[in-house]
């Protein structure tokens, strides 16, 4: 029997290099636009601005912005190195940033020299080129050996579309993953030391765990594929598993930057904690992304063999971690040693849960049944005299299920009533590791 393929485009990578204050940032905020997101609203939970998606006529990409990877203490020089060799890791096309209204500088030429040995297509921006008068000052930058210089203006949003035509000459012809549909693809994200390698070694170690060694070219080199109990797996490898030590991971922001890739490749994200060191923001902050990102999530409690418990401990703990990830309040927990290897077993029978209801469609008349008996029990809301009237909703995705509710107005829907309407859906159809999503739209 022929394997039917799950076509999953990855979206190319543009990352922003340039010495401190060309306006890459600037630059970035332009392109990504204002993404408002709703892991935003929850307290504690900011978004870093380094990594966003963004849009160019029929292009969809991901952008980074390496000046936002703080490098710590490293003198000046070095901090640009690392972060033009982030870029050289993780883009399909480097934008080289500089700033017009200065010249080529020494700091300039040192970030040319890196990217000359990397053999990733290099796009030089000519930046703060504000009005067209300015335009002769881009000649300069022609010495640095990167072809025609684009003049753009980052403050007044001039050139940006000459700068992605240019980048986007070189992305990739259909980036893909071509890992059968059938194959549930997960990740391990957590800080350092919490057990991500631990773990990856001890779900491998299984019994009855059968590790593929598929070389396809295609395939990330690092991903691990397995089967278990009939079931196909990959493993997607996440930050610091493979590379320790270097700046992988020492710079938090670019080991948050590896996990949200990972993340963007998997259904399935197991957030890592340490039972022994509790939550830190850091951990909220990638789990946040994961639900953004609308993947499945499990969250995993690492370390349970070290600490010291009686019969209340987990329920305590449990309850812990539902006050700090409130917006994870479908993702079931898993207590477990990666070191003793207890209740190791209970983790991949809950990925596939997860993974199930990630996928999972639900029948139209059903879902309007349920709908309708959440109308009759707790009436729709009303503003300004105008009451939201619900006329119909159908599920228009999976992973994570998507419902569209055909409304009269759809700023009627609030909030509240939302989500109401999803734990209505919720208790009916359960879901468990799975965000949902639902959309208002009127009905013509
Ligand atoms: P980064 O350090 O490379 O990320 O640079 P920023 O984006 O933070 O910008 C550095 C400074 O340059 C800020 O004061 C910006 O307002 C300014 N700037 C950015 N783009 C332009 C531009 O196109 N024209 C002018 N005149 N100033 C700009
Ligand atoms: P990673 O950085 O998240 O990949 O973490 P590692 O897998 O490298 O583990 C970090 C440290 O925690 C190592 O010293 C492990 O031996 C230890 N460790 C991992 N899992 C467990 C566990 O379940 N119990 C205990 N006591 N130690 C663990």
């Amino acid at each position: 029997m022929k394997e039917r393929m799950a076509i999953i485009l990855v979206k190319p990578v543009i990352a922003i290099v340039g010495r401190p204050n060309v306006g890459k940032s600037t630059i970035f905020n332009r392109i990504v636009g204002e993404r408002i997101s709703i892991v935003e609203d929850i307290p504690g939970v900011t978004r870093d601005r380094i990594y966003s998606s963004g849009e160019w006529l029929t292009h969809d990409f991901n952008v980074i912005d390496t000046g936002g990877i703080d490098i710590g203490d490293e003198p000046f020089l070095e901090q640009i190195r690392q972060q033009a060799e982030v870029a050289i890791d993780e883009a399909d096309v480097i934008i080289f940033l500089t700033n017009g209204r200065e010249g080529v500088t020494a700091a300039d030429e040192e970030v040319a020299k890196i990217l000359y040995k990397s053999k990733k297509p290099i796009v030089l921006g000519v930046n703060k080129i504000d009005n067209p008068e300015m335009r002769e000052q881009i000649y300069d930058f022609y010495s640095l050996g990167f072809g025609e210089p684009i003049p753009v203006s980052g403050s007044h949003g001039l050139g940006l579309g000459d700068l992605l035509d240019e980048a986007a000459k070189y992305f990739p012809k259909n980036k893909q993953q071509d890992y059968e549909e059938d194959v549930i693809k997960f990740s391990l994200i957590g800080r350092p030391n919490v057990g991500k390698s631990s773990l990856v070694n001890a779900i491998l170690g299984e019994d009855r765990v059968i590790v593929s060694n598929i070389a396809g070219t295609t395939r990330d080199a690092v991903d691990s594929p397995y089967t278990y109990n009939g079931q196909k797996y990959v493993i997607i490898d996440t930050a610091g598993m493979r590379k320790k030590g270097k700046v992988y991971e020492s710079t938090e922001k670019y080991s948050v930057l590896r996990a949200l890739r990972a993340i963007e490749r998997s259904d399935v994200v197991l957030v890592v904690i340490n039972a022994e060191e509790g939550i830190i923001e850091q951990d909220k902050k990638i789990a946040g992304y994961a639900h953004e990102a609308g993947r499945a999530v499990v969250i995993v409690v690492n370390k349970w063999d070290a600490i010291e418990k009686d019969e209340k401990t987990m329920n305590e703990l449990e309850q812990k971690i539902r006050e700090h990830f409130l917006f994870l309040s479908y993702a079931p927990i898993v207590f477990l040693s990666a070191k003793t290897k207890k209740r190791i077993h209970t983790l991949l029978p809950m990925i596939n849960v997860a993974s199930e209801n990630h996928a999972m469609r639900v029948e139209t008349s059903v879902l309007n049944d349920i709908i309708m008996d959440a109308v009759a029990m707790n009436p729709t809301p009303t503003d300004k005299g105008r009451r939201l009237k619900i006329y119909y909703a159908t599920q228009v995705a999976i992973k994570p299920p998507t419902f569209v509710v055909f409304v009269n107005e759809p700023e009627l829907l609030h909030f509240s009533y939302e989500r109401f309407l999803e734990n209505r859906i919720r208790d009916s159809f359960g879901f468990e590791g799975t965000p949902i999503k639902i959309f208002a739209r009127e009905r013509k």
